[in-house]
């Protein structure tokens, strides 16, 4: 199916109507509140009413989630069971979730803004093109036994590790989140998830569909509850083999104290970005590269990890490229996230759009040019913020350096490519990169040169289930997708046999 069979908005708000939007936590196989009956309003970022009340897991509650899941672990009906037969499980998962794909894309729109247009192609082929693509590879994964001994045998094997934690931010509330559970749990481990305060709605309707494709109770709970109580309790606990993290460079700091002060666990980052999107003037398709450098900046109104947001462009093409790009981004289609022809929607809560203005302010009072865009919300419902354009910004200054997560863009030229380099790699942050340029020789030696985990080439935001992603320096390390997003989940053991 490549399109939603839904086309206009009143579709899905009669979609809305009839579906009942989970109130509770996933814990071994069943809804459940918080022990002691807290729970908090879930609003929509689509007019700021309140959709549902979810509860608030206490220390108590994070460690019935974390017992039950290691209980399951030790039985070895999920851990022992061959490879082949829990990857025909996470495909079984794939198909309920494609079954259910409209369902599961109106939740991510509701939780948190995405038009659902975006909720539905990218957010869901993701969802389930990734557990898709670890059910496959179940049983291709081979352990090793290296030649050449003689009067011995060493067998290098990998086994799961037990409890994963996985703890995921809500700009990409499902993606996120799939870009790390079907890993750890095809490798055998059983997993506990807290997503973001702001969208647990997605994450644990998906988690009943596991079970509902044949994974046993207990495999994947999902717990809701605040960062600092349910978060930390869970990056605490002594039990937890390994913590999975994406999210904020702050908080992922805060991890690994954590885990210093528990059990030593390894934590897993992916953390912020501020990428460069670097145009040379022999970019191979102007018009391309000034659309892209638009979306780069739009995409999810800018709340991307790989958001292009600073744009680094040649002296001889920025006002062409500023033009266009600013063109592009006063035509996009603002509206309800939840009517299909929405191309740009609110942010995710009334906090975030707050905080992005405030940058907005901030930028203007440093003195840079405000080419379009405002540091005023414009009037209508739902947590919006015009996109916004700076020009005369020095990689120096604030707008360059700092996150803002939203759609702001700050335009920084340079003269030669040196300059380019330079400027790309003078940040905090090492994730996403991109270079337009003709010259295959330039391509490849700045994509040797940027210190990023990502290096686009006359794209941007490329990716496959495949291929790895991750950053580097603030923005993280141990990258998530493909083979090598598996190696974090297992620990492998060496064993010496005597002939
Ligand atoms: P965040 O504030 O760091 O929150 C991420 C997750 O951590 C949420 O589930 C949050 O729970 C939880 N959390 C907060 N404080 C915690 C604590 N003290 N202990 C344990 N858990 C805690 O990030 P966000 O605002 O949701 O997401 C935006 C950030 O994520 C940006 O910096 C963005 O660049 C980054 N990101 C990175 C990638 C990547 O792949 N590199 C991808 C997407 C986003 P609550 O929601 O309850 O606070």
């Amino acid at each position: 199916m490549s399109h939603p069979t839904r086309t206009d908005l009143s579709a899905w708000l009669d979609l809305w109507n009839h579906t009942d939007l989970p109130t509770a936590m996933w814990i071994d196989g069943e809804y459940r509140a918080a022990r002691g009956g807290a729970s908090a309003a879930l609003v929509t970022p689509r007019d700021g009413g309140e959709i549902a009340r979810l509860p608030l897991a206490a220390e108590a509650d994070v460690d019935d989630a974390v017992r039950g899941a290691r209980t399951v672990f030790e039985k070895g009906i999920w851990s022992k069971l061959p490879p082949r037969e829990r990857g025909e499980v996470l495909l079984r998962w794939a198909d309920l979730l494609e079954q259910h794909r409209d369902e599961i894309a109106l939740l991510v729109s509701l939780e948190m803004g995405k038009p659902i247009s975006d909720a539905w192609a990218i957010e869901l082929r993701t969802t389930i093109g990734v557990i898709r693509w670890y059910g496959e590879l179940a049983d291709k994964l081979m352990d090793e036994s290296p030649r050449g001994r003689e009067g011995s045998v060493a067998l290098v094997t990998r086994e799961p590790l037990g409890v994963v934690a996985a703890i995921t931010p809500w700009n990409f509330p499902m993606t996120l989140a799939i870009f790390k559970l079907p890993a750890a749990l095809v490798a055998g481990n059983t997993v506990v998830l807290k997503p973001a305060s702001q969208s647990p709605l997605s994450a644990l309707r998906v988690a009943e569909l596991a079970v509902q494709a044949g994974m046993p109770a207990g495999v994947l709970q999902v717990i809701t509850g605040s960062g600092p109580v349910t978060g930390a309790a869970l990056a605490l606990h002594q039990d937890i083999a390994t913590l999975t993290f994406t999210g904020s460079t702050e908080v992922g700091k805060q991890l690994l104290h954590y885990a210093g002060d528990s059990n030593a666990k390894p934590v897993w980052l992916e953390l912020g970005g501020k990428s460069p999107n670097i145009i040379f003037p022999d970019a191979p398709d102007m018009a391309e590269a000034i659309r892209t450098a638009a979306w780069a900046i739009s995409f999810n109104s800018g709340q991307m990890c790989t958001a292009g947001s600073r744009l680094v462009v040649h002296e001889d093409v920025r006002d062409q490229v500023v033009e266009g790009v600013v063109s592009h981004l006063r035509s996009l289609r603002m509206g309800d996230p939840l009517d299909p022809n929405t191309e740009f929607g609110p942010l995710a809560s009334s906090r975030h759009r707050d905080d992005v203005l405030r940058e907005v302010a901030k930028g203007i009072d440093s003195g840079a040019t405000l080419v379009t865009g405002s540091a005023d919300a414009p009037d209508r419902p739902g947590w919006f913020v015009d996109p916004v354009v700076f020009t005369n910004v020095d990689n120096s200054d604030r707008l360059a350096q700092h996150e803002i997560f939203g759609p702001v863009l700050s335009v920084i030229s340079f003269r030669d490519e040196d300059e380019a380099v330079r400027i790309a790699n003078d940040s905090d942050y090492g994730l996403g990169s991109a270079i337009w340029t003709a010259d295959l020789s330039r391509a490849h030696r700045l994509s040797r040169e940027i210190d990023a985990g990502l290096v686009w080439v006359n794209c941007f935001e490329e990716g496959d289930y495949s291929v790895p992603f991750g950053g580097r320096k603030l923005s993280g390390h141990g990258g998530d997708k493909s083979v090598h997003g598996l190696e974090k989940f297992t620990a492998f053991k060496t064993t010496w046999m005597k002939l």
